[in-house]
């Protein structure tokens, strides 16, 4: 690639230039004579063809064919001198103009103006960043895709808020770097990579300076979407350069923000006959990982919104095998935040956070700062001294109603519905005995498409299920449709992932472990798993009346579990208002506050 890009222009531009010169110089055949010698010329009938020019006159000889014939020039001459001179028998010429500088100068200017093109075509092509592995002359520093380097972040932990558990989890990380041989003394191993997920605007890029901040270590940071677009080659020499200029001040920390730009699953983005480029870069970024060892004290972060899209190779063991959830604050956590950014502006000293806190649900740690911004903004305007809480409602609903266009934001409506949807799901799991426990319940909405959520741990390592727990499971995932029918009387779009999942739990009871009567001990669906990868290809031999059968025995199952889910919550009506109204204020409930809801429960 390179010595093409940089010798083509100048062969052309040779070429270019010397035709040009031919052309001038095609003079050389031509005589210079005077005006009576060439008079004479034509007198002998040696000249046969005149062409008249503008000051000149040429003469062209009659030669055979094949042979060049001799041209003579001579000035042209106004005829009044020609017939006053004639009678007088003198030697007569025109004077000929001095032509030296014009000569000089068509010599001169062409190859100029060939060199300006030239130069301005390199520069194009550079700006384009061509050019392959390692940046050619003309790639350097050209790409889009920058790193960005911070000797110190000057950020601590102090300047986020609100994400305590995720800050703990990262605490080790700054243990380590700061002091990286005590740490391996006993032989343990750090993470090399360790995964930030979580909305835009909730600190992922602040946790991460801050990591490097408390550590005082160097932040290396480069953006996924950059690479997006590039030349082929370009992003992996970027990926290289980064890892290179890294190793060379280590202990540092390498911040990845939207890996999923860069990461996405390699299948996927086949589909349309390959994106070279990403692959490139995604493998160069596999193969560094793989090339360094945590010893040398460099930690990566990754921050993504949707680890889900992620290539599955990215968050294999020895590469980003951490997560760590960094989520919509809850209302204590936006508390944390308000005091973090109300630093900035004057405020009265008996100002409510608290308040505003309760105001602001939803809002991420960026919209907070806004929402701080826009207050003071608002209280400039009315020329007061102080930010007061009036300032800070007016630019809630502001802020608000542009996160309501964009969908960020649940109405109060919604978010009863969601608390009323959870809370049915969370009774259920704790009447239940053979579930999996409820940890925790929140109605912040989490990623894409859910809208609150309830998380449930396994006591234990399970390897068997018996058919009552599948039972119980289908109930649990039914709570939420049945919380709403009963308090709202009305059906929802919201529960449309749990009637997913819980047909799928029914019809594997059916098809796969033979659990139902009707149809036998026989596995009725099986998944060529030993060729096809993961996802297998689904094969089934039965007649069309087994599948009807098949059917109705999902639809039973369900049918029971909706019934039952349905008696038991109806017996809890009031516990099911009362703890959904808590959860509607608070936000989130864990520990305690779920352990009195389990013992008001009635069986
Ligand atoms: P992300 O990388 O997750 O998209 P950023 O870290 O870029 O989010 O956050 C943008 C800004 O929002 C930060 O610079 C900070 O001022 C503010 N912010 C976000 N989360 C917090 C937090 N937990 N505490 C304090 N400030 C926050
Ligand atoms: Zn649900």
């Amino acid at each position: 690639m390179k010595p093409r890009f940089n010798i083509w222009p100048l062969i052309i531009t040779f070429f270019l230039v010397v035709t040009f010169q031919n052309l001038v110089t095609t003079n050389a055949t031509m005589k210079r004579v005077s005006y009576d010698e060439f008079m004479g010329l034509l007198d002998n009938k040696e000249i046969t063809e005149v062409v008249l020019g503008e000051t000149t006159m040429k003469g062209i000889t009659s030669v055979p064919e094949g042979e060049t014939p001799q041209i003579y020039v001579t000035n042209r001459v106004e005829e009044d001198a020609v017939k006053l001179l004639k009678p007088y028998n003198v030697k007569f010429r025109k004077e000929v103009e001095n032509t030296f500088f014009r000569d000089i100068l068509s010599w001169v200017i062409p190859p100029l103006i060939f060199v300006f093109i030239w130069i301005y075509f390199l520069k194009k092509m550079a700006q384009k960043g061509g050019g392959g592995p390692g940046g050619s002359l003309m790639s350097v520093g050209k790409s889009k895709a920058k790193v960005y380097v911070e000797k110190n972040t000057g950020k601590t932990f102090k300047d986020v808020a609100g994400v305590d558990e995720a800050k703990r989890e990262l605490e080790e990380i700054v243990d380590f770097l700061k002091d990286k041989e005590k740490y391996g003394r006993l032989g343990g191993r750090m993470p090399k990579g360790i995964l930030l997920v979580g909305s835009p605007g909730t600190g992922k890029t602040l946790l991460a300076k801050a990591v490097a901040g408390e550590a005082g270590v160097p932040f290396f940071s480069i953006s996924g979407s950059e690479f997006v677009e590039m030349f082929v080659g370009v992003g992996a020499a970027r990926v290289r350069d980064l890892f290179n200029q890294a190793r060379k001040s280590s202990p540092c920390i390498i911040f990845i923000d939207e890996l999923d730009a860069l990461g996405k699953s390699r299948g996927s983005s086949n589909m349309y006959g390959g994106n070279d480029e990403k692959e490139q870069t995604l493998n160069q970024l596999l193969t560094e990982m793989d090339g360094f060892e945590t010893k040398e004290g460099i930690i990566l972060l990754g921050a993504t919104n949707r680890p889900e899209i992620l290539d599955p190779a990215l968050l294999r063991a020895g590469r980003f095998d951490r997560q760590v959830l960094v989520d919509r604050p809850d209302k204590s956590g936006r508390l944390e935040i308000l005091k973090v950014h109300i630093q900035r502006v004057k405020y009265k000293k008996d100002l409510d956070l608290k308040q505003i806190a309760s105001l602001t649900t939803g809002f991420t740690g960026a919209d907070l700062e806004n929402l701080v911004n826009e207050a003071a903004l608002v209280a400039t305007r009315k020329d007061k001294e102080y930010v007061e809480v009036e300032d800070f409602t007016q630019a809630t609903e502001r802020i608000v109603a542009g996160l309501e266009k964009t969908n960020r934001l649940l109405n109060d409506f919604e978010r009863k519905v969601v608390a009323h949807h959870e809370m049915g799901h969370a009774i259920m799991g704790m009447a239940l005995k053979s579930v999996d426990e409820v940890h925790k319940i929140s109605i912040i909405p989490r990623g894409m498409g859910a809208l609150g959520y309830t998380i449930q741990r396994p006591s234990e390592d399970r390897f068997l299920m018996r058919k009552e727990e599948l039972e119980a499971k289908i109930c649990v995932l039914m709570g939420g449709r049945v919380a709403e029918k009963i308090i709202f009387n009305h059906l929802s779009t919201g529960a449309s992932d749990d009637l997913a999942k819980a047909t799928d739990i029914a019809r594997s009871m059916v098809t796969k472990y033979g659990m139902v009567k009707q149809l036998g001990h026989v596995s009725l669906e099986r998944t060529q798993q030993q060729f096809l990868g993961p996802d297998g290809m689904k094969t089934h031999e039965y007649s069309e009346a087994t599948a009807k059968e098949i059917d109705e025995a999902v639809k039973l199952i369900v049918e029971n579990a909706y019934q039952r889910t349905l008696s038991i919550l109806t017996n809890n009506k009031k516990l099911l208002e009362n703890s959904a109204a808590d959860l509607l204020k608070r936000e989130t409930l864990e520990g305690d506050d779920l352990n009195a809801i389990r013992e008001s429960i009635i069986l």
